[in-house]
């Protein structure tokens, strides 16, 4: 099962979008955070999960354009 969910900077609260599967963050271990460029762990400071097959409420973000690569 693979979720989306968003992580948010501890420094600064910008959200990142990442990946989770099977307990991990696919892609990458680190975020490294683009508005102050602080690096964290994004399982630390997950502020909401999202089921993947929810994600028709997702727009306007530039995600919505990294997500069709995906599927
Ligand atoms: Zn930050």
């Amino acid at each position: 099962m693979t979720y989306r969910a968003r992580c948010s900077c501890p420094i600064c609260n910008y959200e990142e979008e990442v990946w989770i599967e099977k307990g991990k963050v696919c892609f990458t271990e680190i975020i490294s955070c683009i508005r102050c460029g602080n690096l964290y762990d994004p399982l630390e400071f997950i502020s909401h999960l999202m089921d993947l097959r929810s994600n028709n409420t997702v727009s306007s973000k530039h995600e919505s354009s990294s997500l069709s690569t995906f599927s």
